[in-house]
């Protein structure tokens, strides 16, 4: 049945993100710096600067995996404020919260096991939601961002960094062959693991461009929906506002 076959599409996604997490957590933040050059922390200090964040602060760092964007804004929201750390995988969280413990960072993050598909928070909770990098990953992205959508105070702001389409021809050309061949040889020879980066770089293939996840987050009830390309357009800040 038609039915049938979407539930089994479904599962297919759902059961890959999975295994591609729980095999490369351990070796995830090593594995970051080492694709990015270093350069996904200039992309995570952006996205902290743009969040407008403030002492007191309410935070959902969703899709958080190895909380880099939860160790931040624990700080900067201080102890009047809160951060929650939400991910599908246990395997990302643990990695997540034994490197946070590791770092002193405890008191105001929690760390909650939830799909982005359905959070388990009540309507208008979070000032600030951010997703790195985890949106593509999502299998339902609408649903996706309904759920972020109910789970903001009116005022509050979502911040999607995600991997997006480069502006010139030749970037893209570059980054392609960038993605099919050097990655998935990468994950091979560091982390043993060829086949996850190798859905790594298919799963950014697909992902919607900038106009695209801007519709999107529009449809899904944001206002003044914006975006800002780094490091031309390989990845992109989206911001949008429930009022
Ligand atoms: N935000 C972190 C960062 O920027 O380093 C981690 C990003 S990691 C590439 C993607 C994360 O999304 C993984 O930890 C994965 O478990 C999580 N994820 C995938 N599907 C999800 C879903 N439906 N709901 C919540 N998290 C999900």
């Amino acid at each position: 049945t038609h039915f049938g076959y979407k539930t089994v599409k479904t599962d297919d996604k759902e059961t890959m993100v999975a295994s591609v997490f729980h095999s490369v957590a351990k070796q995830y933040d090593v594995m970051n710096d080492l694709m990015s050059f270093g350069v996904h922390r200039l992309w995570k200090r952006f996205t902290i600067d743009a969040s407008g964040v403030r002492p007191g602060n309410s935070i959902l760092d969703l899709a958080g995996g190895t909380g880099d964007l939860t160790a931040k804004f624990s700080k900067l929201t201080g102890p009047q404020g809160k951060v929650i750390l939400a991910d599908i995988n246990s395997s990302m969280l643990n990695v997540g919260r034994d490197k946070l413990r590791d770092l002193g960072i405890v008191g105001n993050v929690d760390y909650v096991q939830a799909n982005a598909e359905a959070l388990p928070f009540d309507d208008n909770s979070f000032d600030i939601v951010t997703i790195a990098f985890g949106l593509r990953n999502v299998t339902d992205k609408d649903k996706a961002l309904r759920s972020i959508y109910r789970v903001l105070k009116p005022g509050g702001r979502l911040l999607v960094l995600e991997f997006s389409k480069p502006e010139h021809d030749l970037l893209n050309k570059a980054y392609d062959f960038y993605s099919f061949n050097i990655l998935p040889k990468m994950g091979e020879l560091v982390a043993k693991d060829g086949e996850s980066y190798q859905y790594l770089a298919e799963s950014i293939r697909m992902h919607p461009d900038q106009e695209t996840l801007k519709s999107m987050m529009d449809e899904a009830g944001f206002e003044q929906t914006t975006y800002h390309n780094l490091t031309g357009g390989i990845v992109a800040l989206h911001k949008g506002y429930k009022f």
